[in-house]
């Protein structure tokens, strides 16, 4: 097996397993993705997700608004709530500044909740009783599995705290007996927890943090960093600097980020059975 966990790969396997799915349906899963504003890096995010929607034979709809209020948008998301052909509905995040996101993204009903971000279905993964996980930690979770990474009784490390990715992300690696750390801005002597990762899980968004010094020797890393400087992509750990010292890695561009588009659409499909059963 090599050493570089190749997301691009397993997420392609993937998408070809949903996209025979959907074939067998007769009545098409649909996904809703809600964009507001002119962020640049959503733009790319919008259409990576109707590129593999389209794929695997999702019917998708784009609705996009380039400005609107918090209540104009809450009754959009109420009216796609109550529409039974959508099956998942996502809200494209940032939202621009001065918009109440947490209002917004909690206004979706939680079995539409194809991003996991509810109270409740955070609150489920909490309580170990939920597959609508946040499609990113959901996707790092695909890739160890596929890679066969022992998770039980593991020292995992996970360095970043958002409610996107770090703490699903811990608590899925919790639900898969792992021993988790949780480690973030304020961490004091982050080196000497991480070094002690068997599991290191990078989210912070800051080029190449994590260097050779840092991690075990042996580690499996994952590095969830997008950061875009001058055009080009980094991960937040300096991938050369470790990459002999670790015994498996992410690369940056091309590791976890397929996963998080393939996984939404896992959301979706499994929402859908789910309404339909
Ligand atoms: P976020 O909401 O900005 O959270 C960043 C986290 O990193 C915070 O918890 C922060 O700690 C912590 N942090 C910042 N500086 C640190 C430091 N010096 N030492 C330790 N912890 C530090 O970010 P996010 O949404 O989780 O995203 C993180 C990165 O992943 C970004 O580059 C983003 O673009 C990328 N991302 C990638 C994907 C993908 O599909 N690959 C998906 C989502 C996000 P505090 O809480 O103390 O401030």
């Amino acid at each position: 097996m090599s050493k570089i966990i190749n997301g691009k790969k397993i997420s392609g396997e993937i998408k070809d397993e949903l996209k025979a799915k959907v074939e067998k349906l007769t009545v098409k899963p649909k996904l809703v993705v809600i964009s507001v504003g002119d962020n640049p890096a959503s733009k790319v995010y919008v259409g990576q997700k109707e590129k593999c929607a389209n794929y695997i034979g999702i019917d998708y709809l784009h609705k996009h608004y380039e400005s609107i209020s918090d209540d104009e948008l809450v009754k959009v998301i109420d009216k796609l709530n109550k529409e039974k052909k959508v099956n998942g509905i996502i809200v494209q995040l940032p939202l621009p500044d001065g918009m109440d996101e947490t209002r917004i993204v909690n206004t979706i009903i939680p079995e539409k909740d194809v991003d996991g971000l509810t109270y409740l279905n955070a609150g489920l993964l909490l309580n170990n009783k939920t597959t609508m996980a946040s499609c990113t930690p959901k996707g790092i979770m695909e890739l160890l599995k596929r890679e066969k990474v022992d998770l039980v009784g593991c020292n995992a490390v996970v360095i970043g705290r958002s409610i996107l990715v770090g703490k699903p992300m811990m608590n899925l690696l919790i639900n898969a007996n792992a021993t988790v750390t949780m480690c973030h801005s304020k961490t004091k002597d982050l080196a000497k927890i991480t070094k002690k990762a068997d599991v290191l899980v990078v989210a912070i968004g800051k080029k190449h943090f994590v260097t050779r010094d840092m991690v075990k020797r042996g580690a499996v890393v994952i590095d969830v960093g997008i950061n875009r400087i001058d055009g080009k992509l980094y991960g937040d750990v300096n991938y050369d600097d470790v990459y002999d010292k670790v015994k498996k890695i992410t690369p940056v561009p091309g590791g976890v980020g397929p996963m998080t588009v393939v996984m939404l659409m896992k959301n979706c499909i499994e929402a859908y059975e789910k309404q339909n059963s």
